[in-house]
């Protein structure tokens, strides 16, 4: 596997950028989500469509992790897998291998302590002491790709069959309040979400069937909303089918990448930001369900590894 020191260098100085810009001020994510997602358009507009396949990756491997990180990781580290702090993978046994080079990501800084804003204008305490957010710091992680060590314990590990996923997903729609039932009738679609039910078409394989139905899955958390009005049919559909490809990933099945989504959201910023969040969004609620309790429990961004890693290094 190639090391990415360009794109490395690249998000770090991004990072490093957001965060050192205003002396004291904390690092604006929102600044360096619009800065990465912009990155992203120019990436396909010049025709590297792998830009979109890496970051869909991501969100599947890495769905614990907030959009911004995700971002962060799918641009420094395009094929990254597992990733985690320098302690962490000490304690795994492991260690970074010489001059590998961390993936820069943005920690919350949560307001303990407030010592270092006492400078800050009032209106900017009240706004933390509200959120008790106080903004973000920068901190590294390493691929697994980038260590060697003792082999990996089953952390995380993303096992079962599709049976056992589809079995949760189907409690999961229940959970929502959505009726799942099978007809004939809606053929040749191979599911139907009308609000508050879904149809699937009976006799589908059973990852025919996960697919069809983390699809209308996302349709009915997506698209039942006010959101639907501001949203075209193309982009409903779309925006379905990438919450499926990143689910699908996640649990080890195979799927495609539309690239609809190059031409969808040619040059706006705005609406591929809104777009490949509300996925990322949808796509981390469902798997958070449909994965079992221990992996759950993994998820502590930054020191401990996502809790999808179905798939060794691709
Ligand atoms: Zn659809």
């Amino acid at each position: 596997m190639e090391y990415q020191s360009n794109d490395s260098n690249k998000g770090a100085a991004a990072v490093h950028a957001a965060s050192d810009s205003n002396n004291r001020k904390p690092a604006s994510a929102q600044q360096l989500i619009r800065e990465n997602v912009q990155y992203l358009i120019e990436q396909l507009e010049a025709g590297h469509s792998e830009a979109l396949t890496a970051f869909l990756d991501a969100m599947a491997h890495f769905h614990s992790y907030s959009f911004g990180n995700v971002l962060l990781i799918a641009r420094q580290r395009p094929s990254a897998t597992k990733v985690a702090g320098m302690r962490t993978w000490n304690e795994l046994g492991r260690r970074v291998k010489r001059g590998e080079k961390g993936i820069a990501i943005l920690a919350p800084m949560i307001a303990k302590s407030r010592k270092k804003d006492s400078q800050k204008s009032a209106t900017e305490n009240t706004e933390a002491n509200k959120s008790a957010l106080l903004g973000f710091r920068r901190v590294y992680v390493w691929d697994e790709a980038q260590t060697d060590g003792a082999p990996l314990p089953m952390l995380g590990e993303t096992t079962g069959e599709v049976g056992e996923y589809l079995d949760r997903l189907r409690e999961f729609v229940s959970s929502r309040g959505i009726t799942l039932e099978y007809s004939e009738d809606i053929a040749p679609a191979l599911g139907v979400s009308y609000g508050g039910r879904i149809a699937l078409l009976p006799g589908q394989t059973k990852p025919e069937e996960f697919i069809a139905l983390v699809h209308e899955a996302s349709h009915e958390l997506l698209h039942k909303s006010e959101r639907r009005t501001a949203t075209t049919k193309t982009v409903r559909e779309t925006e379905a089918e990438a919450v499926a490809f990143v689910i699908a990933k996640a649990i080890g099945l195979s799927a495609n990448t539309s690239a609809a989504y190059i031409q969808l959201y040619h040059g706006n910023a705005e609406l591929l930001m809104e777009s490949l969040e509300v996925v990322q969004q949808t796509a981390s609620v469902i798997l958070a369900a449909i994965q079992t309790e221990e992996s759950i429990s993994q998820d502590v961004p930054e020191s401990q590894f996502s809790n999808a890693e179905a798939q060794t290094a691709a």
